[in-house]
């Protein structure tokens, strides 16, 4: 048998684990976080002592010291680097620099074309990234990470969009190399309902062990936390369930080039062309829809629960592989409110199992559009925050 010999970790690993402590924005002292890691104090001092000199972290006031003690907490520097987020929907682009702990700094929001292919967003992004340092008086070194997400699957090794039905143009685009002709920091691309995902979870104090985020737009999809973790699966496609075939759909063509797609029946503009069919002439859109319902037209309320059921036939079957404990819609469509969460409800308690749904709840979003913003930090500070980026950072002290 082979003796394993132990090698001693890259200056700034461990820094890395202390780091993760702070990310909550609490101030700890040494012997709090040596307990918390498991490291000895004198371990932790010198990791301390890396991080503050990448200057991430710093020293606090301490409001009960006396007698010129030096402080003994420290904390994570929140604004010693930014994060840029990126929202892009299918006709929105959002963007935000934040701080570490993903307070917003500076935000803005235009109109985009998809259809226009990726250079013309891309460049957009870059102008309004620029306004937003110069509103904060910032520059583009002090871009720690980019997040990024984007309305479709997302290869997230590479960061490259795969074969995204509602971005032409876009099908292994990589967004990495546009970046970097401008910004010489990270960028991490993600598909928009996973960081929305992340958003939500972050709302929910990141203590969901078993998690569904549902996203009912122009697409529907899922974001997946399932052990308390973000799963993307092997390529960046799960949660991907607008293209599951569901019974109402036979027959129906979706813009995938498949039939019966759950989101070429359920989703906000296929409600819409249902309910024209149906003698409302002038229902051309995901907010028409919201509107009537609003309004109490029983047409609509009708639609929309019926669309809940089709999302929760697609939800009935994911909870048998995942076991959620908590399920919860946002996206355009849940402005539609309670309708469609019965409808939804309707049929997940009619097919799942009772003791799969004995505990399970299935709530609207809490976080609002700026789910996905939030999300984009988080995964922006995940991997600037994360072990590799914190060791090249001390490596590059030496
Ligand atoms: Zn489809």
């Amino acid at each position: 048998m082979a003796i394993e010999r132990s090698t001693p970790a890259p200056r700034g690993a461990s820094a890395h684990d202390i780091l993760q402590l702070l990310r909550d924005g609490t101030p700890k002292s040494r012997t709090e976080l040596a307990t918390l890691t498991g490291l000895a104090r004198s371990t932790v001092t010198d990791r301390l002592e890396t991080l503050m000199a990448i200057g991430l972290v710093g020293p606090v006031a301490d409001g009960t010291s006396t007698g010129g003690r030096p402080p003994s907490r420290v904390a994570l520097h929140a604004q010693s680097k930014l994060l840029l987020a990126v929202d892009l929907g299918a006709a929105h682009l959002r963007l935000a620099l934040t701080d570490l702990l993903h307070q917003t700094l500076a935000a803005t929001e235009a109109t985009v074309d998809l259809s226009q292919g990726p250079e013309p967003v891309l460049q957009d992004i870059q102008r309004l990234t620029q306004t937003l340092l110069q509103q904060i008086g910032r520059e583009t070194a002090d871009i720690l990470c980019v997040g990024m997400g984007v309305p479709g699957p997302v290869h997230f090794d590479t960061g490259r969009p795969s074969r995204p039905p509602l971005m032409p143009g876009w099908d292994d685009f990589d967004i990495r190399a546009s970046f970097a002709q401008q910004l010489d920091a990270p960028v991490m691309v993600d598909n928009d309902v996973n960081l929305m995902a992340l958003g939500e979870h972050h709302g929910h104090g990141g203590n969901l062990g078993h998690f569904l985020y549902v996203k009912v737009a122009t697409g529907i999809g899922a974001g997946i936390i399932s052990g308390g973790q973000l799963q993307r699966g092997a390529q960046g496609t799960a949660g991907d369930i607008g293209h599951v075939r569901v019974s109402r759909g036979i027959g129906v063509q979706c813009h995938c080039g498949n039939e019966g797609c759950l989101e070429a029946v359920a989703s906000g503009p296929r409600i819409a062309d249902a309910l024209r069919a149906a003698g409302l002439p002038d229902v051309h859109s995901a907010r028409d829809v919201i509107d009537l319902v609003n309004g109490g037209n029983l047409e609509a309320i009708k639609a929309v629960r019926r669309a809940g059921g089709d999302i929760g036939e697609v939800l009935a079957a994911g909870i048998s592989f995942l076991n959620p404990s908590l399920i919860t819609i946002g996206g355009q469509m849940a402005a539609a409110g309670e309708h469609l969460l019965a409808g939804i409800r309707e049929v997940i308690y009619n097919r799942a199992m009772p003791l799969a749904t004995a505990q399970l709840q299935i709530r609207p979003a809490t976080t609002t559009h700026q789910a996905g913003l939030l999300g984009a930090s988080i995964l922006a500070a995940d991997h600037g925050l994360g072990s590799e980026s914190i060791t090249a950072l001390a490596q590059s002290l030496r």
